[in-house]
């Protein structure tokens, strides 16, 4: 399992993504269902401050002090500038459980742009969405990797250790996971031959859409096709389809051949 995680638009959102140990979003529930798994988390990183991606981490936080597990394992939170409800919640959380919880507890303001370490060399880059909300971020997990050059292949270890990594090296950085948040589509370089990309698709119909601030099942697929993206993972699918109409939804659309899945509204799904 590399991501557990559930998914339903206007009541609760969240993606734990185990390589990492990273939470992206805390919506309802999330805590319910990852029982003992929320002491695997180190990073949790919210995209913005609407209900259905935050809600949740009031009781994670509590539940990291009072249950059974490692209760001394610090949480690093990461959360937009500005965004208003984050810092109500960030105050409530101190009002609230400020003297109960002792583990380290971080809260770190981010902004478009910003990247932040991860484990292994890899770093977690921050993109700017297009959503109604003041500051709603999209998440990208990169990594920096390295080849021999072209012109040294089949040259010996000795006079290999004679060069520079530079002089020996082409470095390039992978897409390795990437999150949309609650957005329109954007700019598919955000996006670039990423190996898999959790986009919203709060609309499979485009006539039920009626203001530009979530995205449209055609123009996801467009964008992954743009960008070249390996693997499509569908998310926030709005309640108003009955999970047995999805599939048939999804087929009428045009999906370019790109390897795809959903998150089935209302049940935390497992995925490789
Ligand atoms: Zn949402
Ligand atoms: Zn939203």
């Amino acid at each position: 399992m590399n991501i557990k995680a559930f998914s339903k638009a206007l009541y609760s959102s969240w993606y734990f993504y185990s390589p990492d140990r990273i939470l992206l979003d805390c919506g309802e529930g999330c805590s319910i269902f990852l029982k003992q798994e929320i002491f695997a988390i180190e990073k949790i990183f919210l995209s913005h401050g609407h209900m259905d991606h935050i809600a949740g981490l009031l009781p994670f936080l509590c539940l990291r002090q009072s249950t059974k597990g490692d209760t001394q394992k610090g949480i690093e939170i990461y959360y937009p500038e500005g965004d208003r409800s984050i810092e109500i919640l960030k105050e409530t959380v101190s009002q609230m459980l400020g003297k109960f919880i002792r583990y380290p507890l971080s809260w770190t303001a981010i902004n478009p742009g910003d990247e932040i370490e991860l484990k292994k060399g890899r770093v977690m880059r921050v993109y700017q969405a297009d959503h109604s909300i003041e500051n709603p971020l999209i998440f990208v997990i990169e990594e920096k990797r390295r080849s021999l050059k072209e012109e040294l292949k089949g040259t010996s270890g000795k006079q290999l250790a004679k060069l520079s990594d530079n002089e020996k090296f082409d470095y390039r950085t992978a897409k390795i996971l990437a999150y949309s948040g609650d957005s329109m589509p954007v700019d598919p370089e955000v996006y670039k031959e990423v190996h898999t990309l959790i986009h919203e698709c709060t609309f499979l119909q485009l006539k039920d859409r009626k203001y530009p601030i979530h995205s449209e099942i055609q123009e996801v697929f467009d964008l992954a096709k743009s960008a070249n993206v390996q693997n499509l993972i569908l998310c926030h699918i709005s309640p108003r389809y009955p999970n047995s109409k999805i599939r048939d939804l999804i087929e009428k659309t045009k999906t370019h051949g790109i390897n795809y899945s959903w998150i089935i509204p209302g049940k935390v799904n497992e995925i490789e």
